[in-house]
């Protein structure tokens, strides 16, 4: 029986993450680099889209980076948005552009998620950046799965995370002959995900609506992501004792709580490692995004090349 799971602190992961970003930050600008530039779309005012926007752009501030935000009213037109993307795709001090999602219903996400450059992608939604993680080439990787994935690593690591100083201290785990189920077949979690550990040697199961034995293939798992958006979906008896549990579904209950898909206290009984919901992997979408956007900054800007991040 597992000793009580070590919980995966995804907000404490995510500091050390932004940490280092602004290390990279403050010494391209002490070099005489302009700062790296955060172009935010937000359609409508969708409360909680308000709420992320401002969280993202306060981080992307706090690291060092300017961000500008344009704001449309949700009659806003498929031709309106798309000017502002080209506005922003023609700006040289911008090298990231989040187009803030869900959009309103008359809107096509994916034909505007195209029309941002590729080289500023910084959600890595763009459909050429999702085919470079597709054949393996370098390219920019969606956030989610990327926290996902530094999550899991940390978990591998198996050091205590108030004992790591620096976020590179944190390797990326061959997976080899470990077996993963990702529940959720998105193309925003569940999908990249199952690539990424594919990419690192894992074997992967995906599961989805229509998968008939979720409890079995769940139990046979070494790493389990889940990405569906149900609460306590994912039952604590189903989890392989030692196993590594990612939680990436956000739900808000009845009582006005968030809890991710998997019943955490049971779980954790059983878990070797788990993300708490929240805490976990939604801090560190956040420092993923602002990781792309310096990615972009360092690979189109500094002429140097700058050194990791
Ligand atoms: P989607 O609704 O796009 O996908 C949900 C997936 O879950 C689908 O593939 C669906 O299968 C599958 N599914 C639904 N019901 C079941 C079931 N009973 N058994 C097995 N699989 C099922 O959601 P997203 O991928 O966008 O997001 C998933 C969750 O993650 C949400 O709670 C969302 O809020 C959260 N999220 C959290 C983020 C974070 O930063 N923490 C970021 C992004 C998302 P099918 O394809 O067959 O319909």
């Amino acid at each position: 029986m597992a000793q009580g799971a070590l919980i995966l602190n995804g907000k404490a992961l995510a500091k050390l993450l932004r940490r280092k970003i602004k290390e990279h930050i403050a010494k391209a600008v002490s070099d005489g680099n302009r700062p790296p530039g955060l172009g935010v779309i937000l359609v409508g005012d969708n409360p909680a889209s308000k709420s992320y926007v401002a969280t993202k752009e306060k981080m992307a501030r706090a690291v060092g980076m300017a961000s500008e935000q344009i704001s449309l009213p949700d009659s806003a037109t498929q031709r309106e948005v798309r000017d502002k993307i080209e506005e922003l795709n023609a700006k040289s001090e911008i090298d990231g552009i989040l187009l803030q999602l869900p959009l309103p219903q008359h809107l096509s996400a994916d034909e505007l998620l195209c029309c941002i450059s590729p080289q500023k992608d910084s959600d890595g939604l763009h459909p050429l950046n999702q085919g470079r993680l597709m054949v393996g080439a370098d390219g920019v990787r969606p956030c989610t799965p990327m926290g996902v994935m530094k999550l899991v690593d940390l978990a591998y690591s198996g050091a205590p995370l108030d004992e790591i100083k620096d976020i590179d201290e944190i390797k990326a785990a061959d997976l080899a002959g470990k077996r993963s189920i990702v529940i959720g077949r998105s193309a925003l979690v569940g999908k990249p995900v199952a690539l990424m550990l594919l990419e690192r040697n894992a074997t992967v199961t995906i599961a989805h609506s229509k998968t008939a034995d979720l409890p079995d293939r769940v139990s046979e798992a070494d790493i389990v992501v889940s990405a569906v958006g149900r609460p306590f979906m994912i039952k604590g008896e189903w989890i392989k004792e030692g196993a590594t549990v990612i939680d990436v579904g956000i739900n808000r209950i009845e009582s006005g709580a968030l809890v991710g898909d998997v019943d955490f206290e049971a779980a954790k009984e059983r878990a070797g490692a788990i993300t708490p919901v929240p805490g976990g992997v939604g801090p560190m979408t956040v420092a993923m995004l602002l990781f792309n956007t310096f990615s972009n900054y360092r690979r189109n800007c500094l002429k140097n090349g700058g050194d990791g991040g």
